[in-house]
């Protein structure tokens, strides 16, 4: 798991005073945190290299603003340094005349299947008369695979197996064309890696159809290749913008900076999950939080929406807000966790501040998350309710029974009541924040 830059560089600044500005010497330790925080991201070390450079820059000509200390100070350089790299969102261009064909390339397994569909759907959504047509005669079950998510989203598809790559691209369109689309996607078909039969593949249909959109759809987790593969598309096709899948799992979007430092082209779209309305549009400040593991705030927000019972999420809040938080409450708020994602996933979703500074193991959260669990099951309902009356007998009882010792249930005792410590010192205005969540 990822030390949040907040917490790296609070503890580089830690004993610095305030000043008016920021030394040489302050700004080279910032500098070397940052770099490792980038480089944890999977940003590609020329492109690290770069960013420095203009932090640097900018961190040595700023006024340290009164309200900020020289940590946030250079988070905020940093930050900004991002996003303008990341650059403003970029629309998809719908300008030419009816049908505009959109082109979705990329690597097999980039998403652009699944991506096909859900852009089909936000477009469908917006109005438009959206076509899908496969044209991947090479893996039959990834083209039905298409046809399967059209019926779904009630998209028409074409999918003619025996054509070549071209003639699919052109008969569909003709048959999208002929039936009043006003947008046609492609989903071509990818390969293992960028290979000439596929670029060639492209180029034809390209130079063919005319596409208003070429879109590289990219897989966030691809790390550091990122930029050859972003390169390779880019020389063979004049790519208009990118599409960023799976940034709903662990990748913290490096390739995304990456990507578009080195190519210049607008990201468009985030993938955020494999449900037909996960694609997001390209927010460049949420991205550039992310990359520097200072939290997605909003991010949780929306995971917390989807994963929860809201119901059982008020009756919660209404018991958090008067003052009443038992075993019982810290077993359904585990299950939450659980449901909501990786537990590790979830933390890493929170600004530093709130994990505590501690860095978090993944796996050995989740284990430990699932002991908690154990524990709590196995105490009665009493028990869970008035966990004061765990005396010793008790905490072996439940160590017997959840598998665990006797002092991990007094651990597990020790968490609620800061937990519930915590939550009486969070007072109104975090709970509101916690209802405006669930
Ligand atoms: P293609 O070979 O480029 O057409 O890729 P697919 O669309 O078939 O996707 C490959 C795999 O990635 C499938 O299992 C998809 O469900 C999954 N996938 C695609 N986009 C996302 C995303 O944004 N998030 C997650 N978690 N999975 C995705
Ligand atoms: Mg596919």
């Amino acid at each position: 798991m990822f030390e949040s830059l907040t917490q790296r560089l609070q503890s580089t600044f830690r004993l610095l005073a305030k000043r008016g500005r920021l030394r040489p010497e302050d700004v080279d330790a910032a500098l070397k945190e940052i770099r490792l925080a980038l480089l944890e991201a999977d940003v590609h070390y020329k492109v690290v290299k770069e960013l420095l450079e203009l932090v640097r820059e900018r961190a040595l000509s700023a006024e340290v603003a009164r309200a900020l200390n020289p940590a946030q100070q250079v988070i905020v350089i940093v930050q900004e340094v991002l996003v303008k790299t990341l650059g403003q969102p970029v629309a998809l261009n719908l300008t030419r005349d009816k049908p505009r064909i959109v082109m979705l390339v990329g690597l097999q397994g980039s998403g652009k299947t699944t991506t096909a569909a859900k852009l089909a759907r936000l477009l469908k959504t917006g109005g438009e008369r959206v076509w899908l047509v496969a044209v991947d005669p090479y893996r039959p079950a990834a083209a039905e695979q298409l046809v399967i998510l059209g019926e779904e989203i009630k998209v028409p598809v074409s999918y003619e197996p025996d054509l070549s790559p071209l003639a699919m691209s052109e008969s569909g369109f003709q048959s999208a064309s002929n039936a009043g689309a006003s947008v046609v996607i492609l989903d071509t078909a990818g390969r293992s890696q960028v290979d000439e039969d596929m670029m060639g593949e492209l180029k034809s249909i390209r130079d063919r159809l005319a596409p208003v959109e070429i879109l590289l759809v990219a897989d966030a987790m691809t790390g550091q290749e990122a930029v050859d593969i972003a390169r390779g598309f880019r020389e063979a096709l004049d790519i208009t913008g990118i599409i960023l899948t799976k940034m709903d799992g662990d990748a913290r979007g490096g390739a995304a900076i990456s990507m578009r430092a080195v190519t210049g082209i607008p990201i468009k779209f985030i993938g955020v999950g494999e449900a037909r309305d996960a694609l997001e549009i390209f927010d460049p400040e949420r991205l550039a939080s992310r990359i520097l593991g200072m939290g997605d705030i909003s991010g949780l927000v929306e995971k917390a929406q989807a994963g929860m019972d809201p119901q059982l999420a008020s009756k919660q809040v209404d018991r958090l807000r008067s003052g009443e938080f038992t075993l019982e409450d810290f077993l359904e708020q585990i299950a939450m966790i659980q449901r909501i994602g990786p537990f590790g996933k979830v933390l890493s979703m929170l600004p530093g501040g709130l994990t505590g500074g501690a860095q978090i193991d993944q796996v050995a959260a989740e284990k430990q998350l699932n002991r908690t669990k154990a524990m709590i099951q196995s105490m009665t309902v009493y028990e869970r309710q008035h966990p004061q009356i765990l005396n010793a007998s008790r905490k072996r009882r439940v160590a017997a029974g959840s598998g665990t010792t006797v002092q991990e249930v007094n651990q597990l005792l020790r968490q609620y009541r800061q937990m519930q410590r915590l939550l009486k010192r969070a007072g109104r205005g975090a709970l509101k924040g916690l209802s405006n969540i669930m």
